[in-house]
């Protein structure tokens, strides 16, 4: 009796081992790893199974173990690298991780990003005007327009637009003309326009206001010459040429396309001239949707743009504007140029007669 009641207590032992004999200490161990992980419980039928089970809770074991001191390891050189290194070391580190750079393309935002086309068929073929077209913005709506097959106008103070036209019809074989003429002169600008419809039956499908000047300045220091400078180019200028054009444009069903500004939204400082001619586009827009419901208007108000007109500023004016943006970084002009081929096109705005359309890296969010 007392060999049999011992017999039935090795069977069904607390470690769960059937028969406690057969296995080694060694083994033990496994077994209650075994029973701990899966609920395991050994039997004579269950053998194979068991030593598969038994190898890779050792191994699971081993790994943890493993990855512990790497931990401690890690820890450890944490430690002593705050202890040694300097502490200019860190502040640099921190600097370096949280400011901004001048440079976009040192940026881990980056655009190098082959640029997506959409294509818009209604621009094919069509005249389209722009102002200010020599560089900077300007050249990117104009290469943006070309892309679409769109026939293009092109107009600055800057001989260079000669240049540019000729660029920009070789690389994107599409009939590309040009005028040197100043915004601020209306006879100027109406000849310009006369003869630019011409050819299309006096039809213009889009008008791109884009010529624009900063002259900064605080306001109580501003001259006349740059407070007349500046709203004559961006605000004057704007209206010359939609006056000039908005009878061409109504007979085409067309759009015209404002460039204001995000300053004439939120205002800047030192800017008080601009902001004001910016602003003036943006409520010029506004009152021309109204007053002609059918013609696409719509103002694009760009933040920070990599140009010739923000190359000049300051490295710290660089820092403090990329720094306004979500995307912690200047935009690229053709970012700005897409959104004006969205605008001007009749499929981008079929329930939108006019927009304010702000691209600014979301700047405009503030915080
Ligand atoms: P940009 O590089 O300075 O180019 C402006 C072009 O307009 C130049 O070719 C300039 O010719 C021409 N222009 C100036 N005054 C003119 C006039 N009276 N008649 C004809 N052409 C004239 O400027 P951008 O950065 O491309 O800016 C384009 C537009 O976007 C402007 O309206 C600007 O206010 C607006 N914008 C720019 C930014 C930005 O961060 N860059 C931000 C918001 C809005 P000249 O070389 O002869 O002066």
């Amino acid at each position: 009796m007392a060999t049999s009641h011992r017999a039935t207590r090795n069977r069904t032992s607390r470690k769960g081992i059937h028969p406690p004999q057969a296995y080694s200490s060694f083994l033990e161990t496994y077994v209650t790893v075994d029973q701990k992980l899966w609920g395991f419980r050994a039997t004579g039928a269950k053998s194979t199974q068991l030593n598969h089970r038994k190898r890779v809770a050792w191994a699971r074991i081993r790994l943890r173990r493993f990855e512990q001191r790497l931990t401690c390891i890690a820890i450890s050189v944490n430690l002593y690298a705050f202890v040694t290194l300097p502490p200019g070391f860190w502040k640099w580190s921190v600097r370096r991780l949280f400011s901004p750079s001048k440079n976009h393309s040192e940026s881990n935002m980056t655009t190098e990003i082959p640029m997506p086309t959409a294509v818009f068929p209604d621009l094919e073929g069509k005249l389209v005007l722009i102002t200010g077209a020599a560089r900077g913005i300007g050249r990117a709506i104009a290469e943006e327009f070309a892309k679409q097959k769109s026939h293009l106008m092109l107009v600055d103070l800057d001989p260079s637009i000669e240049q540019t036209a000729s660029e920009v019809a070789s690389t994107y074989e599409t009939k590309t003309d040009f005028r040197i003429a100043n915004v601020t002169d209306s006879a100027q600008v109406k000849e310009v326009i006369d003869q630019a419809v011409q050819p299309y039956g006096k039809q213009m499908y889009v008008l791109v206001n884009n010529a624009g000047i900063t002259r900064d300045g605080a306001a109580m220091r501003m001259s006349d010459e740059n407070w007349d400078a500046v709203i004559s180019t961006n605000l004057t200028g704007t209206h010359n040429f939609c006056k000039a054009s908005i009878r061409f444009l109504r007979k085409a069903n067309g759009a015209i396309v404002n460039i204001s500004s995000i300053s004439g939204q939120i205002g800047n400082i030192g800017q008080t001239n601009y902001c004001a001619a910016k602003g003036g586009v943006i409520a010029y827009t506004k009152a021309l949707a109204i007053e002609y419901p059918g013609l696409r208007c719509t103002a694009i108000c760009p933040g920070f743009i990599n140009t010739d007109m923000t190359a000049r500023l300051p490295s710290d004016v660089w820092k403090y504007a990329t720094a306004k943006t979500k995307l912690r970084r200047a935009g690229e002009a053709w970012e700005i140029a897409q959104a004006v081929v969205r605008s001007a096109t009749a499929y981008g705005n079929t329930y939108a007669p006019c927009a304010v359309v702000t691209v600014a890296g979301g700047m405009e969010l503030g915080g």
